[in-house]
């Protein structure tokens, strides 16, 4: 038993002892939960049953004895607890390592599984690298991949999406929410579209799952991808919702023991399961009042933003979800302003290879230019952020930013 636990978690009054702990030792202010998010105290309380000798560490495959049933149970618990957040049966949840191997698993056994029929693969350029280098490896493998013109707000609409359908099309991937831009993508709008054609449909519903309600989603999506440690769980477990009628059909992508109907092959990490069920009951029960505290806080971060010169939001002003914002500000490079932030935790939305500062394809796909797409950043905040905290960066940018913009002009 966990004796740390610290009981319900109540957003507008963060006081777990965790936390408290956190920013008393100065740890800087963490605005980067697009990338991931801190888990949850009672997430880590309820994983740390499961490790040890006075524990459940069996096998939860181990079914001939009691250690591996325990196990067994608290899986199949955490399963519906993960089903029931998109809004699916247990049987059509598929344990995975994260959702890049869910996206890996989606992509590749779908797209084997239909190649008799077709070689067309459809996605957008604002995916995930796991859906893109997915994708550009099953052209290596035969297949041809299309990518969706956006309209001028950068989504996905259905007028674009039919342009990119054709009838050898077996395979739609495109993401619910995106991890850079907060762009919500109209699921429900595309999906009878896409089964029409009869192609199979793949939702990276990472940033989504725990933020939006899912049950649309889940009647027009066959495949929906999601991690846990994107919703205050661990890092390293995720899963792959299956739709009952093509569970028998994906070609498996890793081979072994044939754990999870023969999809995924490996031993289950039942503390990471248990982590990610209990992270899935969590979002649901707090859902609303996750969504309320972290609106107030979009809402205070962009009156902060509209005081400073030069700034504007990259991405859907409309369609979009609280608690990611991507901003532009004019004549400032990210670097700069990141390194002028200092304790600030932020993300430049742009990967480093080497030492190339190489602009994010998201908004280069947007339209923003190399310029542009090299002076936004991305805020992102969620559960444990407080307002304190985004009035401290407020403030912070309010001085900065001038000062960059100043030395630049
Ligand atoms: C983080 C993320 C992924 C990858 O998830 P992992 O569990 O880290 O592999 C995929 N898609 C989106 C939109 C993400 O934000």
């Amino acid at each position: 038993m966990c004796l740390r636990h610290p009981g319900p978690f109540i957003p507008e009054a963060t006081t777990t002892e965790g936390i408290d702990n956190h920013r008393l030792a100065g740890a800087g202010i963490y605005l980067d939960y697009a990338a991931t998010t801190p888990v949850d105290p009672a997430v880590a309380c309820a994983m740390s049953d499961f490790l040890t000798l006075g524990g459940t560490f069996g096998n939860p495959a181990s079914l001939m004895h009691s250690f591996g049933q325990a196990a067994s149970v608290a899986v199949e618990d955490a399963r519906c607890e993960v089903a029931a957040l998109v809004s699916s049966t247990p049987e059509e949840i598929v344990w995975t390592s994260g959702a890049t191997e869910a996206i890996n698993l989606a992509l590749k056994g779908s797209a084997f599984a239909r190649r008799d029929r077709g070689r067309h693969i459809v996605t957008s350029p604002l995916e995930h690298r796991a859906v893109l280098d997915s994708a550009e490896w099953l052209e290596s493998q035969g297949f041809e991949i299309g990518y969706v013109e956006l309209d001028d707000d950068g989504g996905v609409t259905r007028e674009g999406l039919s342009r990119a359908l054709r009838p050898d099309t077996v395979l739609v991937s495109l993401m619910l929410v995106n991890n850079e831009t907060g762009t919500i993508t109209d699921i429900a709008a595309l999906g009878p579209q896409i089964r029409e054609q009869g192609a199979l449909f793949h939702v990276d519903a990472v940033q989504g799952a725990a933020r939006l309600p899912m049950g649309d989603i889940a009647i027009s999506a066959d495949l929906i991808s999601i991690s846990a440690h994107k919703m205050y769980g661990p890092k390293g477990i995720g899963a792959l919702r299956v739709r009952r009628p093509i569970l028998g059909e994906l070609v498996p992508q890793m081979h072994g023991g044939r754990q999870e109907l023969g999809l995924r092959s490996g031993t289950l990490p039942t503390h990471q399961i248990v982590g990610m069920g209990e992270a899935a009951r969590l979002a649901r029960q707090h859902g609303e009042a996750d969504a309320r505290h972290v609106a107030s806080l979009d809402r205070k971060l962009r009156a902060h933003l509209d005081r400073i010169s030069g700034v504007s939001l990259n991405g859907s002003a409309q369609q979009r979800v609280s608690g990611i914002l991507n901003v532009n500000f004019a004549d400032v490079a990210a670097e700069a302003l990141m390194i002028g932030l200092e304790s600030v935790a932020i993300s430049s939305g742009s990967a480093c290879t080497s030492s190339e500062v190489m602009p994010s394809h998201v908004l280069l796909a947007l339209g923003l230019g190399n310029e542009r797409a090299l002076s936004s950043v991305r805020f992102s905040f969620g559960r444990f952020t407080t307002m304190d905290e985004i009035d401290h960066v407020g403030l912070l940018l309010a001085e900065i930013v001038p000062a960059l913009q100043k030395l630049s002009r």
